[in-house]
């Protein structure tokens, strides 16, 4: 054993011992270039909004560990679940000694989940597993090997995530070949130059030019668009993208995975459109920060794979089952989706107020808390060296704030639900700040 690994063993848990830049060198001569980071600085505690590095610097969080934190860092009641758990057990492997707690959460999410007709969960590990899943049954239940997906659009790292993902760089340059029968068309953003009829045009065509509607499995969209950019599909396009599912027999799957648990100021963003998806994808903030994801979907439709198609040996770890349902609690009880609402508001209240000042603001986008600023040159282009600046000068000044955007020209805020009040205020005073300069 290392010296160092021997060290980092036995330093007490509220010692700082490490500065950031001296990790920072060991990381970087440790582990590949290609898992970048967003910050570097390393995490020695967090609690609710607010992070600590091993230096004792004090961070407001508003990126929530890419979203997977709607009640905060270490929130009380999750870690009195998983504690407990601790105590039973950590690990059978569901598909082989199966658990009372992970069928009381597939009962709750069937339930929660929009629409009235009967549905049926399955639990993975990663966003990404819940995607290829989802794929599997759609293939599987349709007997069709055809899948499309939207530009600019974020469905994971695999492969099958990758080929779905309508994002170049970084996500897929060097990774090809992937999987076929996958097609793009662009997604409706306006404020880009592209509209709803464009984007329906643009599938008319797909299915003219390159593949029989009858051979397409499913649609995959994102309700709003996370790493693209926080773009909200328009209603009128997801009501036109059920018709063509229902008129071609294409299955309608909604990647929740970043808008689900809260944070669109309902508990599913398809809560805010008048059309049901027929699979749904969710992981993030499902567990609070333990590694959870899951298929909610039609029971028939789930029930397509034969008995071994789908799961994993870690596929709905207890652990992060108990946290799940804590979570779920925890929502239900602070009311966590009108106070997304809430604190949505204020946040774009603060962006519109400093508009006058800071004429890179294009546009102020989003539902309940997720929400987003773009920036764009006075010529019109996007502005992504000022994305970066606010970025930087928002960390100096202690706010850990996230970039997005097919052009990485967005802010994205993520905190909390759980935020306080004075904390949220504090963010919001640094980023008034980091946008002024
Ligand atoms: N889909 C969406 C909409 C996402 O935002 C993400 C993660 N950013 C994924 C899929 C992939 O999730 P994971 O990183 O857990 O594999």
């Amino acid at each position: 054993m290392t010296d160092a690994i021997l060290h980092t063993r036995n330093r007490s848990a509220d010692t700082p011992s490490f500065s950031n830049a001296s990790i920072d060198a060991r990381r970087i001569a440790a582990t590949p270039r290609g898992v970048g980071i967003g910050f570097s600085i390393y995490a020695q505690h967090a609690r609710n909004a607010e992070l600590w590095d091993v230096e004792g610097r004090r961070y407001i969080d508003f990126g929530s560990g890419i979203a997977v934190l709607n009640v905060g860092h270490r929130h009380p009641r999750v870690l009195q679940a998983v504690e407990a758990q601790l105590e039973n057990f950590m690990h059978t492997a569901y598909q082989v000694v199966p658990y009372e707690s992970a069928v009381a959460l597939a009962e709750r999410l069937n339930r929660l989940a929009p629409g009235a007709h009967a549905k049926k969960t399955a639990f993975f590990t990663t966003g990404a597993e819940a995607v290829e899943n989802a794929v599997k049954i759609a293939r599987c239940a349709t007997g069709r090997p055809g899948i499309v997906a939207l530009g600019g659009g974020f469905h994971g790292r695999t492969f099958m995530g990758m080929a779905l993902t309508g994002k170049v760089l970084p996500y897929k340059a060097g990774f090809g070949p992937f999987p076929g029968s996958v097609f793009h068309v662009p997604a409706p953003i306006p404020l880009h130059g592209v509209s709803v009829a464009d984007s329906l045009r643009a599938i008319e065509h797909l299915f003219k030019a390159d593949i029989d509607p009858r051979q397409v499995a499913a649609f995959i969209l994102e309700p709003v668009q996370g790493e693209g950019g926080f773009h909200v599909a328009p209603p009128d396009f997801m009501r036109a993208l059920r018709a063509l599912c229902d008129q071609h027999g294409i299955l309608l799957i909604a990647d929740e995975i970043q808008t689900g648990f809260a944070r669109t100021g309902k508990l599913f963003a398809m809560e805010h459109y008048d059309v049901l998806p027929d699979l749904m994808t969710v992981a993030k903030s499902l567990a609070g920060g333990m590694p959870l994801s899951g298929v909610i979907g039609r029971a028939e439709l789930m029930d397509a794979p034969a008995p071994g198609g789908l799961g994993g040996t870690y596929a709905g770890n207890p652990l992060a089952i108990a946290a799940a349902h804590a979570v779920l609690d925890v929502i239900e009880e602070e009311q966590l989706c009108a106070r997304a609402e809430r604190l949505g508001l204020r946040l774009k209240q603060q962006l519109q107020s400093l508009r006058e000042h800071v004429p890179q603001i294009a546009d102020i986008r989003g539902h309940g808390a997720m929400v987003a600023v773009e920036f764009m040159q006075a010529n019109g282009q996007p502005d992504p060296a000022f994305a970066k600046q606010v970025q930087q000068r928002a960390q100096a000044a202690g706010l850990l704030l996230l970039t997005c955007g097919t052009y990485g020209n967005v802010i994205r805020f993520l905190f909390p639900l759980t935020i306080e009040d004075g904390v949220l205020e504090e963010g919001l005073a640094i980023l008034a700040q980091a946008l002024r300069g």
